[in-house]
């Protein structure tokens, strides 16, 4: 009876107002996007010159980590601020359980109206990263290169109605992801085309081609048409942001990155999923906050996923979850003094890129050089220096022995499930339909495919 009537005053009790200040917050994940294929981040293609122009009128992070290769454990850090390894939400076959408190439930039970529009089936109502948003719209089916313009007129005209409230909108666009076939004229922008493959092709040759050689003119043409894809993203995301009316009036903070990657053979790899290749892992990262970020600043500061929900809730001063392991970039981005590096086993402020306990990495300085230790299938485990090899290329574990064995305390510190075997849990494994089955294997992702142990 009194835990009745405990739950029954809990529920009544209204939500705090967000103060009159509170900022509308609208986080983009730019899916499939790698930081060295953008003009802010020194590519010689003019792929985003309107993101660009974004970066100018805030902060671009340029030592910027997805914390996973693949969509769903991304997200599911950035919405949760916890590693893959902590929300299990590994692919689409495990999905974000409630028990996690998410970035939209925190925003919403702080007075903030929460919205978000998706482009690409990871994000259905099963995959539970619906929980926290009042309204969730979700257009994962059918033609690939109308969808951003549906999460756009969906989201602007959910702004558009009248609200006191600040706003927090989760836009997803998925334009950069295979198939590389955005419309003409951007498949043709920096490249005449081939035979083969057709742009509408591109999936079914990375998925054939993933881990063989592809020839050098190949791996420039599916470079080529994937700049091109950047290009209509870009496109799309002005068409979105240009002009923006939200009713209410407030301020706007702006974050815009991206989810992973994308590889052209650089390792002998095409695409993105399990790896954790530097080209699949090094993500874009860009903040605006007219009057309250001081503008036209590069941070070399490195940056992950799960900051981002520790770097909003300093920024909006909210309290978040304790114990999360992301750290706040606020002062940073404010520019006032920033907090001091982090130091774990003498590692400075060590990245975990984690898919599963046969495929991650990890990225820090030790003794003022920079290196990255990784363990994927099939590889024994490796290190780098990229000072160097900033593409990660020759291992050098054999010449600096101490220097791994320091990562790797570094790596059991953070709580990296080193060797171990995958969970067996199956607390959030998802029962797939024979047509989700159907569809996640022409996307290319046959190895998110998990059944529950019989
Ligand atoms: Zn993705």
């Amino acid at each position: 009876m009194v835990a009745w009537i405990l739950l029954s005053l809990a529920c009544r009790t209204p939500k705090p107002a967000a103060p009159p200040d509170a900022p509308n917050i609208i986080l983009v994940s730019l899916d499939t996007v790698r930081s060295d294929h953008l003009t802010t981040y020194g590519h010689s293609r003019d792929t985003a010159p309107y993101l660009d122009s974004i970066a100018a009128d805030g902060v671009s992070f340029t030592d910027s980590y997805a914390q996973a290769s693949a969509t769903t454990p991304t997200h599911a850090s950035i919405f949760t601020g916890l590693h893959p390894y902590d929300h299990e939400a590994y692919g689409y076959s495990r999905k974000l359980v409630s028990r996690h408190v998410t970035l939209a439930e925190l925003l919403r039970d702080h007075g903030w109206r929460t919205i978000a529009a998706t482009s690409s089936m990871k994000f259905d109502r099963g995959s539970g990263f619906s929980q926290g948003f009042e309204d969730y719209l979700l257009f994962g089916d059918g033609a690939k290169n109308r969808r951003s313009k549906k999460v756009s007129d969906g989201v602007r005209a959910l702004l558009a109605e009248e609200n006191e409230r600040p706003v927090f909108a989760f836009v997803h666009y998925f334009d950069a992801h295979a198939p590389y076939a955005a419309p003409a004229p951007y498949t043709t922008l920096w490249h005449p085309g081939m035979d083969a493959p057709a742009p509408e092709d591109t999936t079914r040759f990375i998925q054939h081609n993933q881990s063989t050689p592809v020839p050098g003119p190949t791996r420039a043409y599916l470079a080529a048409l994937y700049d091109g894809n950047i290009r209509f993203l870009d496109d799309n995301l002005r068409s979105f942001l240009d002009g923006l009316a939200i009713a209410n009036g407030r301020s706007t903070l702006l974050i815009i990155t991206s989810d992973h990657g994308e590889a052209f053979g650089e390792h002998n790899y095409l695409g993105h999923s399990s790896k954790v290749y530097e080209e699949i892992v090094q993500v874009p990262l860009v903040v605006r906050w007219p009057g309250q970020i001081p503008p036209g600043r590069t941070l070399d500061r490195r940056v992950q996923s799960i900051d981002l929900l520790p770097t909003i809730g300093a920024l909006l001063d909210i309290p978040i979850p304790e114990g999360l392991p992301g750290r706040s970039h606020a002062d940073a981005l404010r520019g006032v003094s920033p907090t001091p590096p982090r130091v774990i086993a003498g590692v400075t402020d060590p990245v975990v890129i984690f898919n599963r306990p046969r495929n991650w990495g990890l990225i820090g300085e030790l003794d003022g050089r920079r290196f990255k230790i990784s363990r994927q299938t099939d590889e024994d485990l490796r290190l780098f220096t990229l000072d160097s090899d900033p593409g990660a290329h020759r291992d050098v574990i054999a010449q600096h022995s101490r220097e791994a064995g320091l990562l790797m305390e570094a790596a059991v510190a953070l709580g990296v499930p080193v060797g171990k075997r995958p969970s067996q849990q199956v607390e959030n494994l998802r029962q797939l339909s024979q047509e989700q089955v159907e569809r996640l294997e022409a996307m290319g992702y046959i190895d998110e495919l998990e059944q529950p142990p019989q």
